[in-house]
Protein backbone atom coordinates (compact mmCIF):
# COMPACT_ATOMS: atom_id res chain seq x y z
CA UNK A 1 0.00 0.00 0.00
CA UNK A 2 2.60 2.49 0.96
CA UNK A 3 4.17 2.19 -2.58
CA UNK A 4 0.89 2.55 -4.05
CA UNK A 5 0.62 5.56 -2.77
CA UNK A 6 4.44 7.30 -3.57
CA UNK A 7 3.43 6.41 -7.03
CA UNK A 8 0.34 8.41 -6.76
CA UNK A 9 1.74 11.48 -5.04
CA UNK A 10 4.32 10.70 -7.83
CA UNK A 11 1.97 10.73 -11.09
CA UNK A 12 0.17 13.96 -9.46
CA UNK A 13 3.38 15.95 -9.87
CA UNK A 14 3.84 14.68 -13.15
CA UNK A 15 0.80 15.99 -14.04
CA UNK A 16 1.99 19.19 -13.04
CA UNK A 17 -0.47 22.50 -12.57
CA UNK A 18 -3.64 20.00 -12.42
CA UNK A 19 -4.64 19.58 -8.86
CA UNK A 20 -5.23 15.82 -7.95
CA UNK A 21 -8.09 14.86 -5.69
CA UNK A 22 -6.46 12.26 -3.13
CA UNK A 23 -7.84 8.74 -2.87
CA UNK A 24 -8.21 7.96 0.73
CA UNK A 25 -5.95 5.42 2.19
CA UNK A 26 -9.18 3.31 3.26
CA UNK A 27 -10.91 3.62 -0.17
CA UNK A 28 -7.00 1.87 -1.45
CA UNK A 29 -7.51 -0.40 1.84
CA UNK A 30 -11.11 -2.07 1.19
CA UNK A 31 -10.32 -2.05 -2.51
CA UNK A 32 -7.71 -4.37 -1.88
CA UNK A 33 -10.01 -6.36 0.13
CA UNK A 34 -12.93 -6.60 -2.71
CA UNK A 35 -10.68 -7.95 -4.84
CA UNK A 36 -9.57 -10.81 -2.96
CA UNK A 37 -12.85 -11.30 -1.66
CA UNK A 38 -13.97 -11.23 -5.31
CA UNK A 39 -11.34 -13.95 -6.10
CA UNK A 40 -13.39 -16.68 -3.84
CA UNK A 41 -16.81 -15.38 -4.51
CA UNK A 42 -19.41 -17.56 -6.54
CA UNK A 43 -22.21 -14.80 -7.26
CA UNK A 44 -21.23 -14.00 -10.63
CA UNK A 45 -21.23 -17.56 -11.14
CA UNK A 46 -24.68 -18.01 -9.62
CA UNK A 47 -26.03 -15.35 -11.57
CA UNK A 48 -24.57 -16.20 -15.11
CA UNK A 49 -25.59 -20.18 -14.05
CA UNK A 50 -29.34 -18.89 -13.34
CA UNK A 51 -29.47 -16.71 -16.61
CA UNK A 52 -28.61 -19.39 -18.91
CA UNK A 53 -30.07 -22.28 -17.03
CA UNK A 54 -33.65 -20.31 -15.92
CA UNK A 55 -33.63 -18.17 -19.03
CA UNK A 56 -31.81 -19.54 -22.55
CA UNK A 57 -31.65 -17.96 -25.64
CA UNK A 58 -33.13 -14.57 -25.61
CA UNK A 59 -32.96 -12.80 -28.77
CA UNK A 60 -34.57 -9.07 -28.75
CA UNK A 61 -38.83 -8.60 -28.21
CA UNK A 62 -38.96 -12.56 -28.23
CA UNK A 63 -40.85 -14.38 -25.74
CA UNK A 64 -37.81 -15.28 -23.85
CA UNK A 65 -36.36 -11.94 -24.06
CA UNK A 66 -39.35 -10.59 -21.76
CA UNK A 67 -38.38 -14.06 -19.46
CA UNK A 68 -35.68 -12.29 -18.73
CA UNK A 69 -36.27 -9.07 -18.49
CA UNK A 70 -38.97 -10.57 -15.40
CA UNK A 71 -35.49 -12.70 -14.20
CA UNK A 72 -33.33 -9.38 -14.32
CA UNK A 73 -35.98 -7.48 -12.26
CA UNK A 74 -36.14 -10.46 -9.59
CA UNK A 75 -32.57 -11.02 -9.70
CA UNK A 76 -31.66 -7.89 -8.21
CA UNK A 77 -34.47 -7.30 -5.79
CA UNK A 78 -33.26 -11.01 -3.94
CA UNK A 79 -29.61 -9.42 -4.48
CA UNK A 80 -30.98 -6.44 -2.10
CA UNK A 81 -30.37 -3.81 -4.53
CA UNK A 82 -32.11 -0.53 -3.06
CA UNK A 83 -33.98 0.63 -6.16
CA UNK A 84 -34.73 -1.89 -9.69
CA UNK A 85 -37.09 -0.50 -12.22
CA UNK A 86 -37.41 -1.09 -16.18
CA UNK A 87 -37.22 1.45 -19.17
CA UNK A 88 -39.11 0.28 -22.33
CA UNK A 89 -37.24 0.28 -24.99
CA UNK A 90 -38.88 -0.58 -28.74
CA UNK A 91 -37.19 -3.00 -31.03
CA UNK A 92 -37.65 -4.77 -34.13
CA UNK A 93 -38.70 -8.42 -34.15
CA UNK A 94 -36.57 -10.77 -36.20
CA UNK A 95 -36.76 -14.37 -36.53
CA UNK A 96 -34.74 -17.67 -38.56
CA UNK A 97 -37.25 -20.15 -39.34
CA UNK A 98 -34.99 -21.94 -41.77
CA UNK A 99 -31.26 -21.88 -43.30
CA UNK A 100 -30.11 -24.56 -45.95
CA UNK A 101 -27.16 -24.23 -48.65
CA UNK A 102 -26.22 -26.89 -50.85
CA UNK A 103 -23.40 -27.45 -53.23
CA UNK A 104 -25.52 -28.31 -56.59
CA UNK A 105 -22.18 -28.61 -58.41
CA UNK A 106 -19.36 -29.67 -59.51
CA UNK A 107 -19.33 -31.89 -56.06
CA UNK A 108 -23.01 -31.97 -54.78
CA UNK A 109 -23.46 -31.63 -51.20
CA UNK A 110 -25.19 -29.99 -48.45
CA UNK A 111 -23.72 -27.06 -46.26
CA UNK A 112 -24.01 -25.42 -43.03
CA UNK A 113 -25.30 -22.33 -42.92
CA UNK A 114 -26.58 -19.72 -40.15
CA UNK A 115 -28.79 -16.68 -41.63
CA UNK A 116 -27.22 -13.36 -40.65
CA UNK A 117 -29.19 -11.30 -38.30
CA UNK A 118 -32.08 -9.24 -40.19
CA UNK A 119 -31.31 -11.13 -43.15
CA UNK A 120 -34.66 -11.46 -46.02
CA UNK A 121 -35.91 -14.59 -47.20
CA UNK A 122 -34.84 -16.18 -50.17
CA UNK A 123 -37.86 -16.42 -52.70
CA UNK A 124 -40.04 -19.25 -51.62
CA UNK A 125 -38.18 -22.55 -52.03
CA UNK A 126 -34.66 -20.91 -52.44
CA UNK A 127 -32.70 -19.70 -54.73
CA UNK A 128 -30.28 -21.59 -56.95
CA UNK A 129 -27.39 -19.48 -58.87
CA UNK A 130 -23.30 -19.29 -59.79
CA UNK A 131 -21.04 -18.08 -56.61
CA UNK A 132 -18.71 -15.40 -57.67
CA UNK A 133 -15.46 -15.50 -55.45
CA UNK A 134 -14.07 -12.57 -53.05
CA UNK A 135 -10.58 -13.00 -51.21
CA UNK A 136 -12.78 -9.88 -48.51
CA UNK A 137 -15.32 -7.34 -48.63
CA UNK A 138 -12.66 -4.67 -49.62
CA UNK A 139 -11.89 -6.93 -53.09
CA UNK A 140 -15.80 -6.95 -53.44
CA UNK A 141 -16.17 -3.33 -53.10
CA UNK A 142 -13.18 -2.85 -55.67
CA UNK A 143 -15.08 -4.63 -58.17
CA UNK A 144 -16.74 -3.17 -60.93
CA UNK A 145 -20.88 -2.74 -61.54
CA UNK A 146 -22.96 -5.69 -62.33
CA UNK A 147 -19.73 -7.85 -61.73
CA UNK A 148 -21.48 -10.18 -59.84
CA UNK A 149 -25.03 -9.72 -61.29
CA UNK A 150 -27.11 -12.56 -60.76
CA UNK A 151 -24.60 -14.76 -58.66
CA UNK A 152 -24.40 -15.53 -55.18
CA UNK A 153 -21.30 -13.00 -54.00
CA UNK A 154 -19.07 -15.61 -51.63
CA UNK A 155 -16.49 -13.59 -49.44
CA UNK A 156 -13.77 -15.89 -47.83
CA UNK A 157 -10.73 -14.26 -45.52
CA UNK A 158 -10.31 -16.02 -42.46
CA UNK A 159 -10.60 -13.55 -38.99
CA UNK A 160 -7.30 -14.13 -37.58
CA UNK A 161 -7.01 -14.85 -33.35
CA UNK A 162 -5.69 -12.37 -31.42
CA UNK A 163 -6.01 -11.47 -27.63
CA UNK A 164 -7.22 -8.48 -28.79
CA UNK A 165 -9.95 -9.44 -30.78
CA UNK A 166 -8.73 -7.05 -33.81
CA UNK A 167 -9.68 -9.76 -36.27
CA UNK A 168 -12.97 -8.41 -36.14
CA UNK A 169 -12.80 -5.52 -37.03
CA UNK A 170 -10.88 -7.15 -39.90
CA UNK A 171 -13.52 -9.91 -41.60
CA UNK A 172 -16.41 -7.91 -39.36
CA UNK A 173 -17.24 -5.77 -42.71
CA UNK A 174 -18.04 -8.77 -44.59
CA UNK A 175 -20.84 -9.08 -42.45
CA UNK A 176 -21.10 -5.56 -41.35
CA UNK A 177 -22.06 -4.62 -44.67
CA UNK A 178 -21.27 -7.09 -47.21
CA UNK A 179 -24.95 -8.33 -48.25
CA UNK A 180 -25.74 -4.11 -49.42
CA UNK A 181 -22.68 -4.08 -51.42
CA UNK A 182 -23.16 -7.32 -52.93
CA UNK A 183 -26.47 -5.85 -54.22
CA UNK A 184 -25.10 -2.94 -55.39
CA UNK A 185 -22.53 -5.09 -57.77
CA UNK A 186 -26.09 -7.11 -58.96
CA UNK A 187 -25.90 -10.34 -56.54
CA UNK A 188 -29.10 -11.79 -55.57
CA UNK A 189 -27.42 -13.66 -52.59
CA UNK A 190 -24.69 -13.76 -50.13
CA UNK A 191 -22.61 -16.28 -47.88
CA UNK A 192 -19.49 -15.34 -46.22
CA UNK A 193 -17.14 -17.35 -44.60
CA UNK A 194 -17.92 -16.94 -40.78
CA UNK A 195 -16.87 -14.11 -38.52
CA UNK A 196 -14.97 -16.54 -36.06
CA UNK A 197 -11.84 -18.12 -35.43
CA UNK A 198 -13.10 -21.82 -34.62
CA UNK A 199 -12.82 -24.79 -36.38
CA UNK A 200 -16.37 -26.23 -35.74
CA UNK A 201 -19.14 -27.01 -38.03
CA UNK A 202 -20.47 -24.12 -35.95
CA UNK A 203 -21.66 -21.39 -38.28
CA UNK A 204 -21.36 -17.76 -36.48
CA UNK A 205 -24.53 -15.45 -37.10
CA UNK A 206 -24.66 -11.26 -36.22
CA UNK A 207 -26.47 -8.45 -37.93
CA UNK A 208 -25.90 -7.10 -41.12
CA UNK A 209 -26.76 -4.04 -42.04
CA UNK A 210 -28.82 -3.41 -45.08
CA UNK A 211 -28.66 -0.03 -46.45
CA UNK A 212 -31.23 2.28 -47.67
CA UNK A 213 -32.21 2.93 -51.30
CA UNK A 214 -30.23 -0.08 -51.86
CA UNK A 215 -31.92 -4.17 -52.76
CA UNK A 216 -32.36 -6.49 -49.40
CA UNK A 217 -30.86 -9.65 -50.26
CA UNK A 218 -30.89 -12.68 -48.38
CA UNK A 219 -27.26 -13.04 -46.70
CA UNK A 220 -25.45 -16.17 -44.39
CA UNK A 221 -22.54 -17.19 -42.90
CA UNK A 222 -20.88 -20.84 -43.85
CA UNK A 223 -19.38 -22.19 -40.86
CA UNK A 224 -15.40 -22.11 -41.16
CA UNK A 225 -14.97 -26.04 -42.54
CA UNK A 226 -17.51 -25.82 -45.17
CA UNK A 227 -15.92 -22.41 -46.14
CA UNK A 228 -12.68 -24.59 -46.30
CA UNK A 229 -14.68 -26.77 -48.17
CA UNK A 230 -15.54 -24.69 -50.46
CA UNK A 231 -11.87 -22.94 -51.03
CA UNK A 232 -10.79 -26.31 -52.13
CA UNK A 233 -13.93 -26.68 -54.42
CA UNK A 234 -12.66 -23.76 -56.08
CA UNK A 235 -9.16 -24.54 -56.22
CA UNK A 236 -10.52 -27.03 -58.99
CA UNK A 237 -13.40 -25.66 -60.48
CA UNK A 238 -14.45 -21.78 -60.34
CA UNK A 239 -17.90 -22.57 -61.30
CA UNK A 240 -19.71 -23.47 -58.13
CA UNK A 241 -23.59 -23.78 -58.45
CA UNK A 242 -25.05 -23.15 -55.34
CA UNK A 243 -28.92 -23.44 -53.71
CA UNK A 244 -29.88 -21.10 -50.50
CA UNK A 245 -33.07 -21.45 -48.77
CA UNK A 246 -33.72 -19.04 -46.45
CA UNK A 247 -37.07 -18.10 -44.50
CA UNK A 248 -37.09 -15.30 -42.25
CA UNK A 249 -39.67 -13.10 -40.72
CA UNK A 250 -39.91 -10.11 -39.41
CA UNK A 251 -43.29 -9.54 -37.28
CA UNK A 252 -44.38 -5.70 -35.82
CA UNK A 253 -42.11 -3.98 -33.46
CA UNK A 254 -42.53 -4.95 -29.85
CA UNK A 255 -41.67 -3.25 -26.46
CA UNK A 256 -38.76 -4.92 -24.62
CA UNK A 257 -36.50 -3.37 -21.09
CA UNK A 258 -33.45 -1.88 -20.06
CA UNK A 259 -33.36 -3.53 -16.79
CA UNK A 260 -31.75 -1.42 -13.97
CA UNK A 261 -30.44 -1.65 -10.59
CA UNK A 262 -29.11 0.77 -8.09
CA UNK A 263 -27.23 0.52 -5.29
CA UNK A 264 -28.00 3.92 -3.30
CA UNK A 265 -24.78 5.97 -2.52
CA UNK A 266 -24.69 7.58 1.07
CA UNK A 267 -22.99 11.05 0.30
CA UNK A 268 -23.37 12.01 -3.42
CA UNK A 269 -26.77 9.75 -3.96
CA UNK A 270 -27.61 12.10 -6.96
CA UNK A 271 -24.02 11.06 -8.45
CA UNK A 272 -23.58 7.48 -10.34
CA UNK A 273 -21.01 5.13 -11.48
CA UNK A 274 -22.74 3.68 -14.19
CA UNK A 275 -22.02 -0.12 -15.35
CA UNK A 276 -23.74 -3.23 -17.08
CA UNK A 277 -24.35 -5.73 -20.06
CA UNK A 278 -26.68 -6.65 -22.52
CA UNK A 279 -29.26 -8.85 -21.61
CA UNK A 280 -30.21 -9.78 -24.82
CA UNK A 281 -28.71 -12.56 -27.35
CA UNK A 282 -28.50 -14.60 -30.09
CA UNK A 283 -31.03 -17.44 -30.95
CA UNK A 284 -28.93 -20.49 -31.02
CA UNK A 285 -26.31 -20.72 -28.31
CA UNK A 286 -27.81 -19.35 -24.47
CA UNK A 287 -25.90 -16.10 -24.74
CA UNK A 288 -23.30 -17.19 -21.48
CA UNK A 289 -20.47 -15.55 -22.83
CA UNK A 290 -22.27 -13.16 -25.33
CA UNK A 291 -23.33 -11.44 -22.57
CA UNK A 292 -24.74 -13.47 -19.54
CA UNK A 293 -21.32 -12.95 -18.52
CA UNK A 294 -21.05 -8.81 -18.88
CA UNK A 295 -24.48 -8.85 -16.74
CA UNK A 296 -22.72 -11.30 -14.18
CA UNK A 297 -19.53 -9.42 -13.76
CA UNK A 298 -21.35 -6.32 -13.46
CA UNK A 299 -24.33 -7.39 -10.92
CA UNK A 300 -21.46 -9.33 -8.95
CA UNK A 301 -18.97 -6.49 -8.27
CA UNK A 302 -21.77 -4.30 -7.33
CA UNK A 303 -22.78 -6.54 -5.22
CA UNK A 304 -19.94 -7.09 -3.50
CA UNK A 305 -18.71 -3.40 -2.82
CA UNK A 306 -22.13 -2.70 -1.16
CA UNK A 307 -21.85 -5.96 1.23
CA UNK A 308 -18.69 -4.31 2.46
CA UNK A 309 -20.45 -0.74 3.16
CA UNK A 310 -22.31 1.53 1.16
CA UNK A 311 -20.52 3.64 -1.78
CA UNK A 312 -20.24 6.84 -1.59
CA UNK A 313 -21.99 7.45 -5.08
CA UNK A 314 -24.59 5.46 -5.99
CA UNK A 315 -23.59 2.27 -8.30
CA UNK A 316 -26.26 1.77 -11.03
CA UNK A 317 -26.05 -1.45 -13.33
CA UNK A 318 -28.03 -1.43 -16.83
CA UNK A 319 -28.98 -4.91 -18.07
CA UNK A 320 -29.36 -3.04 -21.65
CA UNK A 321 -31.89 -4.53 -24.25
CA UNK A 322 -31.09 -5.76 -28.03
CA UNK A 323 -28.10 -4.63 -27.97
CA UNK A 324 -26.97 -7.69 -30.73
CA UNK A 325 -29.91 -6.09 -32.88
CA UNK A 326 -28.66 -2.61 -33.32
CA UNK A 327 -27.82 -0.87 -29.72
CA UNK A 328 -31.65 -0.24 -29.16
CA UNK A 329 -31.10 -0.20 -25.12
CA UNK A 330 -28.19 1.59 -25.03
CA UNK A 331 -29.86 4.71 -27.34
CA UNK A 332 -32.79 4.21 -25.60
CA UNK A 333 -31.03 4.84 -22.51
CA UNK A 334 -28.45 8.28 -23.36
CA UNK A 335 -32.23 9.54 -24.73
CA UNK A 336 -33.98 8.70 -21.44
CA UNK A 337 -30.60 9.69 -19.23
CA UNK A 338 -29.59 12.97 -21.25
CA UNK A 339 -30.47 15.20 -18.54
CA UNK A 340 -28.42 13.27 -15.84
CA UNK A 341 -25.37 13.28 -18.36
CA UNK A 342 -23.43 15.16 -15.89
CA UNK A 343 -24.57 13.03 -13.20
CA UNK A 344 -22.69 9.80 -14.59
CA UNK A 345 -19.46 10.33 -13.62
CA UNK A 346 -18.19 7.61 -15.44
CA UNK A 347 -19.23 4.33 -17.04
CA UNK A 348 -18.27 0.55 -18.68
CA UNK A 349 -19.85 -2.02 -19.83
CA UNK A 350 -18.88 -5.60 -19.81
CA UNK A 351 -18.98 -6.55 -23.25
CA UNK A 352 -16.15 -9.04 -24.72
CA UNK A 353 -16.81 -11.96 -23.18
CA UNK A 354 -15.59 -14.00 -20.00
CA UNK A 355 -12.07 -14.46 -20.76
CA UNK A 356 -9.45 -13.08 -17.90
CA UNK A 357 -9.38 -8.84 -17.85
CA UNK A 358 -6.05 -8.15 -19.84
CA UNK A 359 -5.67 -4.05 -19.77
CA UNK A 360 -7.72 -1.02 -18.64
CA UNK A 361 -8.53 1.61 -21.26
CA UNK A 362 -10.06 5.67 -20.16
CA UNK A 363 -10.87 8.41 -21.66
CA UNK A 364 -10.66 10.55 -18.58
CA UNK A 365 -9.13 13.92 -17.50
CA UNK A 366 -5.42 14.49 -16.62
CA UNK A 367 -6.76 15.51 -13.45
CA UNK A 368 -7.53 12.00 -12.70
CA UNK A 369 -5.10 10.03 -14.07
CA UNK A 370 -4.01 9.17 -11.02
CA UNK A 371 -7.26 7.58 -9.99
CA UNK A 372 -6.78 5.28 -12.79
CA UNK A 373 -2.87 4.38 -12.07
CA UNK A 374 -4.52 3.74 -8.56
CA UNK A 375 -6.82 1.19 -9.84
CA UNK A 376 -3.64 -0.31 -12.39
CA UNK A 377 -1.95 -0.19 -8.98
CA UNK A 378 -4.24 -2.88 -7.25
CA UNK A 379 -5.32 -5.20 -10.20
CA UNK A 380 -1.32 -5.71 -11.19
CA UNK A 381 -1.56 -9.10 -9.13
CA UNK A 382 -5.00 -9.64 -11.67
CA UNK A 383 -2.51 -9.31 -14.12
CA UNK A 384 -4.21 -5.96 -15.99
CA UNK A 385 -1.98 -3.47 -17.75
CA UNK A 386 -2.25 -0.38 -19.30
CA UNK A 387 -3.98 -0.17 -22.17
CA UNK A 388 -2.64 2.47 -24.88
CA UNK A 389 -6.50 2.52 -26.29
CA UNK A 390 -8.89 5.55 -25.45
CA UNK A 391 -11.86 3.70 -23.86
CA UNK A 392 -15.33 4.38 -26.25
CA UNK A 393 -17.40 2.68 -23.46
CA UNK A 394 -18.49 -0.14 -25.38
CA UNK A 395 -21.71 -0.57 -27.52
CA UNK A 396 -24.39 0.47 -25.20
CA UNK A 397 -22.67 3.10 -23.02
CA UNK A 398 -21.55 4.44 -26.64
CA UNK A 399 -23.63 7.03 -26.94
CA UNK A 400 -23.57 8.29 -23.79
CA UNK A 401 -19.70 8.78 -23.84
CA UNK A 402 -20.23 10.35 -27.34
CA UNK A 403 -22.56 12.75 -25.48
CA UNK A 404 -19.80 13.17 -22.81
CA UNK A 405 -19.62 10.83 -20.10
CA UNK A 406 -16.00 9.48 -19.09
CA UNK A 407 -15.54 5.74 -19.42
CA UNK A 408 -13.11 2.84 -18.81
CA UNK A 409 -13.00 -0.36 -20.57
CA UNK A 410 -11.82 -3.26 -19.07
CA UNK A 411 -10.50 -5.09 -22.02
CA UNK A 412 -10.73 -8.98 -22.24
CA UNK A 413 -8.58 -11.66 -23.63
CA UNK A 414 -10.26 -12.20 -26.69
CA UNK A 415 -7.71 -15.30 -27.88
CA UNK A 416 -11.37 -18.15 -27.76
CA UNK A 417 -14.19 -15.33 -27.70
CA UNK A 418 -14.42 -15.58 -31.04
CA UNK A 419 -14.38 -19.58 -31.52
CA UNK A 420 -18.36 -19.30 -29.86
CA UNK A 421 -19.41 -15.67 -30.65
CA UNK A 422 -22.21 -15.66 -31.69
CA UNK A 423 -22.97 -19.27 -32.20
CA UNK A 424 -25.11 -22.29 -30.60
CA UNK A 425 -21.69 -23.20 -28.72
CA UNK A 426 -22.50 -20.19 -26.73
CA UNK A 427 -22.83 -21.70 -23.57
CA UNK A 428 -22.05 -22.34 -19.94
CA UNK A 429 -19.27 -24.72 -19.99
CA UNK A 430 -17.32 -21.98 -22.17
CA UNK A 431 -16.87 -19.91 -19.16
CA UNK A 432 -13.82 -20.39 -16.70
CA UNK A 433 -14.90 -19.67 -13.00
CA UNK A 434 -11.13 -18.41 -12.43
CA UNK A 435 -11.78 -15.88 -15.03
CA UNK A 436 -15.02 -15.21 -14.52
CA UNK A 437 -13.70 -14.11 -10.91
CA UNK A 438 -10.81 -12.21 -12.02
CA UNK A 439 -13.27 -10.13 -13.95
CA UNK A 440 -15.32 -9.30 -10.89
CA UNK A 441 -11.74 -8.46 -9.04
CA UNK A 442 -10.99 -6.05 -11.95
CA UNK A 443 -14.20 -4.88 -11.67
CA UNK A 444 -14.88 -4.43 -8.16
CA UNK A 445 -11.45 -2.33 -7.99
CA UNK A 446 -12.82 0.06 -10.90
CA UNK A 447 -15.95 0.71 -9.36
CA UNK A 448 -14.83 0.96 -5.70
CA UNK A 449 -12.57 3.66 -6.53
CA UNK A 450 -14.65 5.37 -9.08
CA UNK A 451 -17.46 5.57 -5.86
CA UNK A 452 -15.63 6.52 -3.17
CA UNK A 453 -13.14 8.82 -4.67
CA UNK A 454 -14.20 12.72 -4.23
CA UNK A 455 -12.53 13.75 -7.79
CA UNK A 456 -13.84 13.71 -11.17
CA UNK A 457 -13.17 12.18 -13.90
CA UNK A 458 -14.05 15.33 -16.48
CA UNK A 459 -12.81 14.72 -19.98
ZN1 LIG B 1 -22.46 -8.67 -26.88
Amino acid sequence: LRQLIIGFTLSCLATGAVIAQEISPQTLTQAASLRDTALQSDIAWDVLESLTTEVGPRMAGSPADAKAVAWGQAKLTSLGFDKVWTEAVTVPVWRCLHESAYIESPFAQPLTIAALGGSVSTPKGGLKAEIIHFNSYEDLVASPANSAKGKIVYISNKMERHPSGRGYGQAGPARFMGPAEAAKKGAIALVIRSVGTDSQRSPHTGMTNYEDGVKKIPAAALSNPDADQMDRILNRNKNITLSLNIVTETAKDTVSYNVIGEITGSEHPEQIVAIGGHLDSWDQGTGAVDDGAGIAITVAAAKLIAQQQRPKRTIRVVMFAAEEIGVFGGNQYALVHKDELKNHIIGAESDGGAGNVLALSSNVGRQSLHAIDAMLALMAPLNVVRSDRVSGGSADFGPMVKAGMPAVGLEQDHSEYFDIHHTPDDTLNKVHPDQLAQNVAAWAIFVKIAADWEGHFDR
